[in-house]
């Protein structure tokens, strides 16, 4: 493009990549605090943001849910709701100890991930889980075993690692992360630790890996990638450094009014997709902006069809 263009294309259009938006474990994360609110009535307490999502937060925050980081926020007696980020053995024994009603929102693959810990520790391995620190899912996941467990989120941590035996050692991985950074530091794990036990399944899950997908086939045929995300959202972000890295401009947005015009001029295709934790409904807002900011077409690219859905626990309208 010319640095001389002032406006959008006369044919310019939004490519929708497909799959885009909420997975099946944010689906039931979200109905769960919704059943619970209709259940037992507002408020119910939820640990950390459900799902790393401002418009879902608010929405739910708006229907009676209160959203805390500590349990000594709940007061006795009170529900509480986990997050689908899943947490530790520590958090699960102090809302026991503390007597608080408890439905878990955690992402049953995320559990799948708990459940690969705890078999890998009772056979006395190491384990090397590779995610990004600080994020919930990553305390979660770690707080599953006493000891033990060793977070990389690069390489670099790979070559610093010191294992009690290096022969006896396995990983797992955060369920979002890059396909292909995850695939890089892994490989540095096996080249260091030939004896390195792997998940039956990969870990990052179907959501995860499909978006980037979609995003990898959308993003050559763009100019400019938005995807709709908060912040704090893991698989969002990944799915910005997805298009970046195939040398599209790529910028996350959590509300129409975020979008700066001067991001389009010149811009003829604009890929849109959302990380998990997005709604559809925000996904539309901005196709509306854009639509007022001048862009005609809007075409859904070919992809996958999801259908998974997972079931919710019991005490939430199912029968027990
Ligand atoms: S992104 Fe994956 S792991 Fe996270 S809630 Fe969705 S399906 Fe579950």
């Amino acid at each position: 493009m010319s640095s001389t263009d002032t406006s959008l294309t006369a044919d310019a259009e939004i490519l929708l990549a497909q799959p885009r938006g909420f997975c099946a474990g944010v689906d039931r994360a979200i109905e769960i605090v919704e059943r619970a609110i209709q259940q037992h009535g507002a408020p119910i307490y939820v640990r950390h943001e459900i799902v790393h999502n401002a418009y879902v937060v608010e929405d739910l925050r708006k229907k009676g849910a209160i959203f805390i980081e500590q349990l000594a926020e709940v007061p006795t007696g009170n529900t509480v709701i986990f997050s689908a980020h899943g947490v530790s053995k520590a958090v699960r024994a102090d809302a026991a100890a503390r007597g608080l009603r408890v439905y878990d929102a955690t992402c049953p693959l995320v559990t799948k991930v708990h459940a690969e810990v705890a078999k890998m520790r009772d056979e006395g391995l190491d384990i090397v889980m590779i995610g990004h620190k600080g994020h919930p899912e990553v305390e979660g996941t770690m707080g599953q075993a006493g000891e033990g467990m060793f977070l990389v989120e690069d390489i670099a941590d790979v070559e610093a690692l010191r294992l009690h035996d290096p022969a006896r050692v396995a990983f797992v991985t955060q369920t979002t992360l890059s396909v292909d950074d995850a695939a890089e530091i892994i490989a540095a794990l096996k080249t260091r630790f030939p004896a390195i036990r792997e998940p039956k399944k990969q870990d990052i899950c179907y959501a995860t890996q499909n978006r980037q997908d979609a995003v990898k086939f959308m993003a050559p045929q763009c100019d400019l990638v938005i995807v709709v995300g908060s912040p704090n959202s893991s698989n969002s972000n990944r799915l910005r450094e997805v298009a970046e890295k195939r040398g599209v401009a790529a910028y996350m947005v959590d509300a129409p009014d975020q979008i700066d015009p001067a991001w389009l001029v010149g811009k003829r295709r604009i890929g849109l997709t959302a990380g998990a934790s997005a709604p559809e409904a925000l996904a539309q807002q901005i196709i509306a902006r854009l639509n007022e900011l001048g862009v005609r077409n809007v075409r859904a690219l070919d992809g996958i069809e999801e259908n998974i859905a997972f079931p919710l626990p019991r005490g939430l309208g199912i029968p027990a």
